[in-house]
């Protein structure tokens, strides 16, 4: 909705604090792929020079990839995005070991949920590891969970929903030591943390997306350490060393070497400003209201992340109102499919379900500045205190307030139903 800003420009209409669902496409990036959409539309795998010429800019973006994680161009694969990153190493593992069983945890991105349910489905092993309550796994339980017959454990490095960062380098020194393959989903990860050793670790898969570090949405990345087998996921043409089959999306591939170029130079900055940034913001909140956790350990945490619980209030009615001041955050609960299910990392960590639903994910980038988060608190405190006039749920209830939302929502689906079966009749 908006382009990138310069330094001073004044705020836009639309405040878009929701960066680890999707960034812009720096301007930078974009101008690196325009050649490649109009004039240099060769396929790389072509003979010709026409063809050689394009597949020279994919071996550069290649290397500045690798770059960021400290890897060679031939450990990088390209894929489509990061749920074919994520969902490949899995596949990869379980092929290439013959090993029917896989260690993760309860909090991962749905791409390794949902994949690893299927999975279970299949007949193949799934342990799902808990979380404690400040988001933080319990190594010991790791190192237990792994079996004779384990092919692969799958940890993030970062929660998308809360910022919670793993130590996922000791995980995959374990993981080494048991003979277990180890994959890390980093997706939330590029140019918030510095991942220039992950060549140096044990990490055998590691993946990336593009359109969280401001490079376009459908193209991906699954870093596979030396010596470590893979077997293609999407099989086809020999593409990627015949590790991925699929002509490359060389637009989008040369875009996000511009922007793993970038996400390094930025490295430091969102480390302090943005850090800053989200810091003073959440700060300000809790000066300002009461009733508020922030979720995850604060010191574990990525530098552009707060979740917030707004106890008393729906994360949904929060986020329809910040939309209608132009404001873009977002809920980790399932509410994109209608179901009042709520977040299952938020859940995991052990919040009641009603603190659950009043969770919010503010997520900021190099592109927010300060006007946008003077205007995110200027609309935010008398928006949760009007709503919490509201709320049938109010201060008043704290001791109890697990029990009341409960309360409140059981009379709210009998209510659904009653009038569900008058429609029906
Ligand atoms: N893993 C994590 C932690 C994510 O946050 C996301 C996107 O939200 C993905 C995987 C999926 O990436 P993509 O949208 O590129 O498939």
């Amino acid at each position: 909705m908006h382009a990138p800003r310069n330094e001073n420009e004044a705020r836009p209409e639309v405040v878009y604090l929701d960066n680890n669902a999707t960034t812009c496409v720096a301007p930078e990036v974009f101008e690196a792929m325009v050649p490649f959409l109009t004039q240099y539309y060769g396929n790389p795998s072509s003979a010709y020079s026409f063809g050689k010429l394009v597949e020279g800019h994919l071996i550069q973006a290649r290397e500045k990839v690798a770059a960021l994680v400290g890897a060679t161009a031939k450990e990088i694969i390209f894929t489509s995005c990061g749920t074919e990153s994520d969902n490949a190493a899995i596949w990869s593992a379980l092929q290439t070991t013959g090993k029917r069983h896989i260690v993760t945890t309860q909090v991962e991105h749905s791409a390794i949920m949902n994949q690893t349910d299927r999975l279970e489905m299949m007949g193949f092993g799934v342990t799902r590891l808990p979380v404690q309550p400040d988001g933080t796994l319990n190594l010991a339980d790791v190192e237990n969970a792994i079996r004779d017959d384990t092919a692969i454990v799958s940890i993030m490095w970062a929660n998308n929903e809360t910022g919670v960062i793993f130590p996922v380098e000791e995980i995959a020194a374990i993981c080494k030591k048991k003979g277990v393959l180890f994959h890390t989903d980093a997706v939330q990860t590029p140019g918030k943390i510095d991942l220039r050793h992950v060549a140096k670790s044990d990490i055998n898969f590691l993946s990336m997306s593009g359109h969280k570090l401001h490079a376009p949405k459908g193209v991906g990345v699954l870093y596979a350490k030396k010596r470590t087998k893979v077997l293609p996921y999407v099989i086809g043409g020999g593409q990627e060393r015949g590790k991925r089959g699929g002509t490359e999306n060389v637009a989008s591939i040369v875009g996000l070497g511009r922007a793993a170029e970038l996400a390094l130079e930025r490295l430091s900055e969102e480390q302090t400003r943005v850090r800053a940034l989200r810091d003073h913001f959440e700060e300000t909140l809790l000066q300002r209201l009461p009733h508020l956790y922030i979720n995850g350990k604060r010191d574990q945490r990525l530098p552009n992340t707060s979740n917030i619980a707004f106890d008393f209030v729906e994360a949904e009615a929060i986020l329809m109102r910040l939309d209608r001041k132009g404001i873009c955050a977002s809920s980790g609960s399932a509410c994109t499919t209608g179901s009042l299910d709520p977040s299952h990392v938020l859940s995991a960590m052990g919040l009641t379900p009603a603190r659950a639903r009043s969770c919010v994910r503010f997520s900021f980038s190099h592109y927010n500045r300060d006007a946008d988060i003077d205007h995110a608190l200027e609309v935010i405190p008398p928006m949760i205190e009007e709503l919490r006039a509201m709320s049938p749920l109010g201060p008043e209830h704290t001791d109890n307030f697990a029990y009341d939302v409960t309360a409140a929502r059981e009379k709210e689906e009998k209510l659904m139903a009653q009038t569900m079966a008058a429609i029906n009749e």
